[in-house]
Formats: structure tokens, C-alpha cells, sequence
């Protein structure tokens, strides 16, 4: 399987050649490398869950979202817009639990958190409990930019949305298959009744993209997705978007949309995007706590992260893991989980996507 892994990673290196072609012609202003990093989730995630066509499929995908952030950063273009580039066609991919393949709520409802942050001014927008609006980091990203406010929750959220022109959509368009026969098996698992299949569902048997996928033995059912950027000017962003924890209470909020928890960036210290248990990294306030420690303990990001994920965390029996970057380009993945579906790609250097444990990130 490790072969196969790097299979599958030389052909996106092999795809990729041209962007980094692409960005050595071009002189970055002031000398500096964009750079970013991405999840995919992280949880009880084994080789025999995914089996080598689920293995296959989001190593695709990340590689393709990856590959569309690094462009917009090739170009010129902001860490924030890299961010929301990537996240939103994360949220449209069946396979992460975020957007379109998100998680059910115990009554059987898609319920979506989303927030971004931009590292330069430290302006943030978050939201929470989104049903209607097809992409939530836009959303995160209008109540940054077009409102006076930080955190939005509940109805008037997607009203908001409405209200500056983001795509509607109606609640099924974020049904998958495979999430609901998740639902169904865990609620069954839990004796807990089980909610009738939502209105304007497809009907049972109908082709889902992501069938192959057998849910994994964790509750969770992992998919949240994460991104942190530096871009040519020396910015950086991050943005996590997921529909939470698969069965929540309708209401629920966990840490994907919590500034400083789930998300945070600020261009003095570091950007961090978080996924895991999140009731955990809202106590711990993880992301902040990975930068102060950048900030006032002069910790390499690795070191930080690690001492969050590894020490933090774990003393309080939660799990996970996070994606980070520093404005110098250092980046870190650090997770206390079998798997984080994680990539990695600097300017001029070579793609990494990884899944498992086992396979060695480069500066681990
Ligand atoms: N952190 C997310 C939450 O608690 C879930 C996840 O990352 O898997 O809502």
C-alpha cells in the first residue's frame, strides 16, 4: 500500500510540474514563496475503511483542491481567496463532510459551520447552524467583509446570505447516500430512533459518488475540511468548513467556526485550521494556543503544534489534528489520530498528500 501511495503521489507531482515550472519564471515580489496547506479531516481512518478506490478518490481530491489554491496564490492572488478557492470546491466534493456530503444531525438535517480568518488585520467571519447557503465559507468570508459582525448563527445567517447574493439551495442538495446509511447505522447502533428520510432526497439505490466508502468504526465520521495559506505578499489565511459531528443535537456547534478554536491566523505568529473532536479544541482554544506559543515561546510550528496535539489535547482524552503555516513558510501537520487526509505544496517545491499515519510527512 505504501508503493501504491507513492504511486499515486509522483503522478500528482508529475501533474503539478507545470506550476512549479510556471512560478520559477516568475520573481515573487519582495523574494517571498507562497505556500499552503490542507485537510481533509482526521479520525479513525484506515486502509481497509477506505479500501484502494476510497484510498484513490481523496488523494485526487486533495491533490485537486491543493493544486487550485496554489494557482490562485501562482497568480498573485490573496491567501484568503486561495483559501476560499479551496474550500469551496471542498464543500462541493461528496467525499468531505462539509457543503454538499456533510454530516446528519440526530434528525436526520445538514447543519454547516464554517469561518475564515485573514492573518493581516486579524478580521475574521464565522458561521454556524447554515442550512440553505451552498458554499458556508463565502458566507464566513461576506459576514468578514459585509457585515459589522464576527459570528453568525442560526436563520438569519442564511438570510444574510441571501441578502448579498449567495447561492441557495434547497436542504437536499447536500444529501449523500453514504452519509444518511451512516446516520442510520450509528443511530440503529445507539438504539436511538431513527429520523424518515429527508424530502427531496434521491431514493434509496440511487447512484452515490462516495458508495464505496464504508463509514469507519468512529462516530465521528471525519471529512471536515481545513486550509491554511501565505501568499506573495507575506499574508496569511486560513478558513475550516464541516457540517460538525455526524448524529450532533440540531444546534450543535463545535469548533470549526469558533475564531481561535477551529481557526485562527494572524500574519505576528502563524494560521492554524483544526478538525477533531471539537468540543475539545474549543476548550483548549487549540489554534490560538498553537500561535501564542509561535508568538511568545519562539516555538518552530511543528514544535508548537505538536505540543497542542500531543500534550493539550491528549491530557484531556481528545483527538484530531491540525494543519499550520508561519508568515516565513514554515508549515505543520500534527495529529493524534490513525489518519488526517492532509497535502501540502510550497513554490517550487514538491506536492505531499497523505492520509495515514504511517506515511512520513517531509519534516517529521
Ligand atoms: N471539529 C469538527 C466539529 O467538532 C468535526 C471534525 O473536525 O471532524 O464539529
Amino acid at each position: 500500500m505504501r508503493s501504491a501511495c507513492r504511486v499515486v503521489i509522483s503522478v500528482g507531482l508529475v501533474a503539478a510540474l507545470p506550476l512549479f515550472a510556471a512560478s520559477q519564471q516568475t520573481t515573487a515580489p519582495q523574494g517571498r514563496h507562497w505556500s499552503i496547506v490542507v485537510h481533509g479531516g482526521a479520525g479513525v481512518i484506515e486502509r481497509p475503511d477506505l479500501g484502494p478506490k476510497g484510498d484513490a478518490a481523496y488523494r485526487e481530491s486533495l491533490k485537486k483542491g491543493i493544486e487550485a489554491g496554489a494557482k490562485v496564490l501562482d497568480a498573485g492572488g490573496s491567501a484568503l481567496d486561495a483559501v476560499e478557492t479551496v474550500l469551496k470546491m471542498f464543500e462541493d466534493n461528496p467525499l468531505f463532510n462539509a457543503g454538499h456530503g456533510a454530516v446528519f444531525t440526530s434528525e436526520g438535517k445538514n447543519e454547516l459551520d464554517s469561518s475564515i480568518m485573514d492573518g493581516s488585520n486579524l478580521k475574521a467571519g464565522a458561521v454556524a447552524g447554515v442550512t440553505h447557503t451552498r458554499h458556508p465559507i463565502s458566507l464566513a468570508r461576506a459576514v468578514m467583509e459585509k457585515s459589522p459582525y464576527v459570528m453568525m448563527a442560526g436563520p438569519g445567517t442564511d438570510a444574510f446570505a441571501k441578502s448579498v447574493g449567495l447561492e441557495q439551495v434547497d436542504p437536499s442538495f447536500f444529501f449523500t447516500e453514504a452519509r444518511w446509511q451512516s446516520l442510520v447505522k450509528q443511530l440503529q447502533k445507539e438504539g436511538k430512533p431513527v429520523p424518515p428520510r429527508p424530502v427531496g432526497a434521491p431514493p434509496p439505490g440511487a447512484i452515490d459518488p462516495v458508495a464505496f466508502y464504508d463509514e469507519p468504526g468512529d462516530s465521528r465520521s471525519h471529512g471536515t475540511t481545513g486550509v491554511v495559506a501565505l501568499d506573495r505578499s507575506g499574508n496569511l489565511a486560513a478558513g475550516t468548513s464541516t457540517g460538525g459531528l455526524q448524529g450532533k443535537m440540531p444546534g450543535r456547534v463545535g469548533d470549526s467556526p469558533i475564531i481561535g478554536a477551529g481557526t485562527y491566523a494572524s500574519n505576528q505568529s502563524c494560521a492554524v485550521s483544526a478538525t477533531g473532536s471539537g468540543e475539545y479544541f474549543i476548550r483548549l482554544g487549540v489554534a490560538r494556543e498553537i500561535c501564542n506559543l509561535v508568538r511568545f515561546k519562539g516555538m518552530p510550528i511543528q514544535q508548537a503544534a505538536d505540543q497542542v496535539i500531543h500534550k493539550e489535547l491528549e491530557d484531556l482524552h481528545g483527538d484530531g489534528g491540525v494543519i499550520a503555516i508561519t508568515p516565513d513558510g514554515q508549515t505543520a501537520f500534527s495529529f493524534n489520530t490513525p489518519g488526517m487526509f492532509r497535502a501540502r505544496l510550497a513554490e517550487g517545491g514538491k506536492l505531499e498528500v497523505h492520509i495515514y499515519k504511517d506515511e512520513q510527512d517531509a519534516n517529521q
